[in-house]
């Protein structure tokens, strides 16, 4: 009796276990909630949670402050995954600009998404057509953490400029940007992201707003220095009041991880991902021209998590 009681007891407590062992809960930082970072961490979740009762993953994709906040919550361990810009992905792996003495050498890259031009956004009233006419006016440089708020000190730095040029420079989330820009609290707003976005859309229908060129000699230097960075071209006719194409750099969303999150957890993110690609691609329209081939090696700089390479294998895609 005894002996039944203990092999009884012996077995729940395997079965408790295993149940346990199942469940893993899994986080992607994300962006703020008008633009495409908010849309892939949602739309990533939604995928892989359809299979929870088979992996036993269950993902979650709250709001952050973007890019650089992301790649730092996944060094802290507060988060599994997240996406970042191409830029900043390079630059965190190896420990170069912002991550100069505190490179994230666990950073592992696992696909890259779409592409984001650096948007500049300008009041009409406000008689800026080039960056250079950003002087002297009143700037959202973008919020600390962002993406756009560390390629914007690029760019200032390759114009020689700086943002003591702004009679004002805020740091304004993407939520609350396009508001200030309707509101004429700022002249422009600056924002790296994909096309076409809730926060741009919001601004352009709210007022008299013009995307402004970013390019000329020192962006082509720009551009020609670094693999993480191309010319790019936000197509005319996407938001109100501004028919034709706006010439800018641009880097990619990429969607990275650590090599401390487990081979199988991320096997089964990228496969929830892949084997569901067209349902993926139709969850937003920056999302349309996406192909299977580019997003496994453009604007990737740190190695491949060995979980995405397992995947990538399989399909016979490496
Ligand atoms: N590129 C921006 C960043 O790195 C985010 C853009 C978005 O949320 O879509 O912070």
């Amino acid at each position: 009796m005894k002996l039944f009681v203990t092999a009884a007891f012996a077995g729940a407590m395997a079965m408790a276990t295993s149940a346990t062992a199942q469940q893993q809960f899994v986080t992607i930082g994300t962006g703020g909630q008008t633009g495409v970072y908010y849309v892939v961490g949602q739309s990533i979740c939604r995928l892989v949670n359809r299979g929870t009762a088979e992996h036993g993953i269950q993902c979650t994709a709250p709001s952050t402050g973007g890019s650089i906040a992301n790649i730092n919550a996944i060094h802290a361990g507060d988060m599994d995954m997240g996406v970042a810009q191409s830029d900043w992905q390079y630059h965190a792996f190896n420990g170069s600009s912002q991550f100069e003495g505190a490179a994230v050498p666990e950073l592992r890259a696992v696909f890259s998404v779409h592409g984001e031009p650096f948007t500049v956004l300008a009041r009409a009233d406000a008689g800026i057509t080039t960056f250079g006419d950003l002087r002297g006016h009143r700037v959202n440089v973008g919020n600390p953490g962002s993406g756009q708020r560390a390629t914007m000190d690029v760019v200032l730095e390759a114009l020689g400029m700086t943002t003591a040029d702004f009679s004002l420079a805020s740091e304004l989330a993407p939520a609350e940007q396009s508001a200030a820009l309707g509101d004429n609290n700022v002249d422009a707003i600056v924002y790296t992201v994909g096309h076409p976005n809730g926060s741009i859309q919001e601004a352009t229908s709210t007022v008299d707003a013009v995307l402004v060129p970013v390019d000329g000699p020192e962006i082509d230097a720009l551009v020609a220095s670094a693999p993480y960075y191309a010319h790019a071209t936000i197509p005319g006719g996407m938001y109100a009041n501004n028919p034709n194409d706006t010439a800018t750099f641009g880097v990619r969303a990429t969607f990275v991880t650590s090599a401390n999150v487990p081979d199988d957890v991320i096997y089964e993110i990228v496969k929830a991902v892949f084997d569901n690609f067209d349902r993926f691609r139709g969850l937003h329209p920056a999302f349309a021209n996406l192909n299977e081939a580019e997003m496994i090696s453009a604007g990737l700089s740190a190695p491949l998590h060995p979980g995405a390479v397992r995947y990538y294998t399989e399909r016979g895609w490496m």
